[in-house]
């Protein structure tokens, strides 16, 4: 008997979760940060506050699991990708840990990706050229903020940093290395060339360790403080999407993790890492032998809260007042529209988008509009659009992985049947709604569990979780979507020329 703890460091709170190691949850705790947006387009954490949520989250699971130091067999990490630390020689950050979510490197990343660099590394790396990416980061520090970049010692991200502060060592596995931009994912070393570019050596970066690498030996203040034993293993794990698809069980070939949060993804799990001819699908690693391939969106969920907040205030009041949902109404209205929403479609960019178009100034459209339609047709075909943007991205994937078999699906999206069984229906699958809890930790403890040899495979996670919803595709539906889709598409790529003209207009508009 014993437990494995799984802690997964997000961009507003940190989770955790004890587990036994059948992979019951025991014990779970949640402690949340600020996100610091001073400025347009900033967006940083304070790595202090995320350490301390480390140890807080850490300390509530072991109390409120009641269990012995001895009984905690490993506690193995999640952490969201991206994040850049700058670090000084005396080991003090120079910076906040600046986000993915945070869009000042985007001049930079402009720039790779017109003069051509940004196409070789990315041949390399697998991670698109974006301002997420600490590639992008360090170009920008460095034209930026020259005082900072050159007091620079080392180069990490968030947990590299709460491992360091742990145990004293610069480590970052390959999973968190795979997602900087600057690590070749072929050759499993940091990538000279990005290097050059960047002006950095490679002792300013950590030392590269697998995933499933483990470290002892926890600083004595924090392993007295969490009567965690200096015996015990801490696993470096993987980075909070890798480990989600793990989480929900959609590791084997061909099965598809979806995911409509307010955000969005489409990711698969292959045995080796591939790119994309076009630079539009990340390749992260999940183990040295498995890799995700997929896209990220920006426009899932919070598109319907949009439709929600803008052209429903009416059905908020009457959901307020019967305390029921308003998305719940709102899904009932677009549920007495026919699949196709008589011809109108919708192309979701409100927030630029990054896969499949990777156009920050993309924005948002209703085509087809005649004066049949009505609100109804208007949610119907946004939750539509949502999700055939996310079956483009699907077709980019398959391209390199071959067609999907199954949907394993996740996220806010999941408690409506209608917008699930649109997802069965626009991308001809069946979808699997999993009834998975903190699908990141579970991944970070299965993940433990496989690192230790308490389990022979990683697949022993699909006796863990359950499935709460199955859905077929409707033949009916999906003939419609069929002749749609070619339209979307083709729509979609008429309108990307316009898009930079309508943002700088807007730019130059707004107060
Ligand atoms: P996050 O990605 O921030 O963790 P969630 O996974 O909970 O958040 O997703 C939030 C999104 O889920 C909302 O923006 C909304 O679009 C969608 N959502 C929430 N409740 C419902 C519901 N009852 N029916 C359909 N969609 C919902």
């Amino acid at each position: 008997m014993g437990y494995m703890i799984g802690v997964d460091i997000g961009t507003t709170s940190t989770k955790s979760v004890l587990y036994d190691m059948k992979g019951k949850v025991i014990a779970y705790a949640n402690t949340g940060y600020q996100l610091y947006q001073d400025i347009p387009d900033m967006a940083e954490e304070d790595p202090e506050d995320i350490f301390d949520a480390v140890i807080e989250v850490l300390g509530q699971v072991i109390r409120k699991g009641k269990v012995q130091s001895s009984e905690i067999k490993g506690i193995s990490f999640s952490s969201a990708m991206h994040s850049l630390i700058l670090m000084d020689q005396n080991d003090q950050p120079l910076t906040r840990a600046i986000t993915w979510a945070d869009n000042r490197a985007a001049k930079y990343s402009d720039e790779l990706k017109n003069n051509g660099i940004g196409a070789q590394i990315y041949a390399k790396t697998g991670t698109p050229i974006h301002p997420m990416a600490p590639l992008s980061k360090i170009i920008w520090l460095r034209n930026e903020k020259p005082e900072l970049f050159k007091q620079t010692k080392k180069f990490i991200d968030i947990k590299t940093y709460v491992f360091f502060r742990l145990f004293g060592v610069y480590k970052m596995e390959y999973s968190i290395a795979s997602a900087t931009g600057m690590f070749n994912i072929f050759e499993l070393k940091w990538d000279q060339q990005a290097l050059e570019l960047l002006h950095i050596s490679e002792d300013q970066l950590p030392d590269l360790v697998e995933p499933t690498d483990t470290i002892k030996g926890i600083n004595l203040k924090y392993g007295d403080l969490l009567n965690i034993s200096p015996e015990t293993p801490f696993v470096f794990g993987a980075s909070d999407g890798t480990l989600s698809n793990l989480g929900v069980n959609a590791i084997d070939p061909g099965v598809v993790a979806v995911t409509i949060g307010t955000s969005g993804a489409v990711r698969v799990v292959v045995d080796k890492p591939v790119v994309d001819p076009d630079g539009k699908l990340f390749c992260y690693a999940l183990t040295k032998d498995k890799w995700v391939v997929g896209g990220p969106v920006n426009n899932g969920g919070i598109v319907f809260r949009w439709v929600k907040d803008q052209l429903f205030a009416p059905e908020r009041i009457t959901a307020e007042q019967m305390q029921v949902s308003t998305y719940d109404i709102l899904t009932q209205i677009a549920e007495k529209i026919p699949a196709g929403s008589d011809g109108l479609l919708f192309h979701p960019y409100l927030g630029g988008e990054r896969a499949p178009i990777w156009n920050a100034y993309a924005r948002g459209s209703f085509f087809g509009l005649t004066r049949k339609h009505t609100r109804a047709h208007m949610v119907r075909a946004a939750l539509e659009g949502i999700v055939y943007n996310l079956y483009v991205v699907m077709l980019t994937i398959e391209k390199l992985t071959g067609k999907p078999k199954s949907i394993q699906a996740t996220g806010g999206f999941a408690r409506s049947s209608l917008w699930r069984q649109m997802l069965a229906d626009i991308f001809e699958q069946d979808v699997t709604i999993p009834e998975s809890f903190e699908s990141s930790c579970l991944g970070a403890a299965v993940l433990g569990m496989y690192a230790l040899g308490y389990v022979d495979d990683l697949s022993v996670v699909k006796d863990m979780i359950g499935v709460t919803d199955i859905h077929h595709p409707n033949t009916d539906n999906f003939e419609v979507y069929r002749e749609l889709l070619p339209i979307w598409i083709r729509v979609s790529e008429r309108l990307e020329p316009e898009y930079k003209e309508i943002a700088e207009f807007q730019k130059k508009h707004s107060n």
